[in-house]
């Protein structure tokens, strides 16, 4: 793979689906004192059949499903209601996300949402957006979470920046100083006087998990939990640590047919994050984006920036959060969430 900065070896002969013995990976799981397992695309559910196989042997008892939703009726209940929590993709309004994904994506998203609410889905619904240059992330958070058809317990969003070398032909610097940051700053407060006026607190992760770290005084590593917490296993039976990387085969941490879970290889962040003055609040964003830098460095420069001014935000909120905690308006408790459930936290 070639980018703007940094060169790496691509494993071009990883199978395209499933390749190894299904009793590696139920071993694997087994020796893990508490697995959980996410499926993960591509799209998951266009092997329902895979997926039921895999929920009826595996030795789990938490599941995790991150799709992009269009078929998340064909599991059928027994199985969906099993899931500990369900990422579904959609990227604020029908509108966006239509222009997104495909015109008629967000009906038939919301139809299937619906669907398994209605077959008695109780688990975390996790809409997941991704954020670019066409999205005003207060309409698009707001949108996702007053709509009454909704039914999302959780909003995350990530921002597709620095996943390839695409810096110089984008509006991001404008979008990033004129519409991004400013809305997170309005949202933060927005966030703090949902809480004030409802006594809910809205399950937004890219506040919830750093909110509930900020309150502790807690400092986060790499807040996804790729390369120490959180693996993918590739089709050869490699692990991985991240979905992203796929077939990064000199940062495979090791193989589900010979590695114990306990020693799997951690992989850390490194480059300009090791010294980074915000690293403990930030943990470093992306392993991938940290390897591979498709992004220059002002372009680089400008996502930190979009961290820095999140936390900025965060800590001004700190004391509105602890007055509201401390008048009972709030439970300490519902500022907490899932950690490494497939939300990167930062987005
Ligand atoms: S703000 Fe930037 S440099 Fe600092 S830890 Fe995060 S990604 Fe790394």
């Amino acid at each position: 793979m070639e980018n703007s900065s940094v060169s790496v070896e691509i494993d071009h002969d990883l199978p395209v689906e499933q390749d190894y013995d299904l009793e590696d990976l139920y071993g694997f799981l087994a020796r893990d004192h508490s697995p959980v397992l996410t499926f993960y695309g591509g799209e998951p559910l266009l092997r329902v059949d895979l997926i039921r196989k895999i929920m009826d042997e595996a030795p789990v008892k938490r599941f995790i499903i991150q799709t992009n939703g269009l078929l998340l009726d064909r599991l059928g209940p027994t199985y969906v209601n099993r899931f500990a929590a369900i990422l579904v993709s959609l990227d604020g309004s029908e509108a966006l996300t239509d222009k997104n994904r495909g015109s008629g994506t967000y009906r038939k998203v919301m139809e299937n949402v619906k669907c398994i609410l209605k077959q008695g889905f109780s688990g975390e619904l996790i809409a997941r957006m991704t954020v670019t240059e066409d999205t005003n992330i207060i309409d698009a958070v707001t949108s996702l979470a007053d709509n009454p058809d909704h039914s999302f317990t959780s909003i995350h969003w990530q921002l597709d920046a620095n996943f390839s070398p695409d810096f110089s032909r984008r509006p991001f610097v404008s979008w990033v100083q004129n519409s991004y940051n400013p809305g997170i700053r309005l949202l933060v407060r927005r966030w703090t006087d949902i809480m004030e006026k409802t006594g809910q607190v809205p399950r937004w992760y890219p506040f919830l998990d750093t909110m509930d770290d900020l309150l502790e005084g807690r400092e986060s590593q790499l807040r996804c939990g790729a390369g120490y917490a959180n693996y993918s296993i590739m089709t050869d039976g490699h692990i991985a640590p991240c979905p992203v990387m796929v077939g990064m085969s000199q940062y495979y941490s090791g193989h589900i047919g010979y590695t114990h879970p306990h020693e799997i290889c951690r992989i850390d962040i490194g480059n300009d994050c090791v010294s980074c003055a915000i690293r403990t609040f930030c943990g470093g964003r992306c392993l991938y984006a940290n390897i591979m830098q498709p992004w220059e460095t002002e372009g680089r420069r400008l996502i930190c920036g979009t961290v820095k001014n999140l936390q900025t935000s965060l800590m001004a909120a700190v004391p509105v959060v602890q007055s509201l905690i401390h008048s009972g308006i709030i439970r300490r408790q519902d500022i907490s969430c899932e950690k490494f459930n497939g939300c990167e936290i930062i987005p």
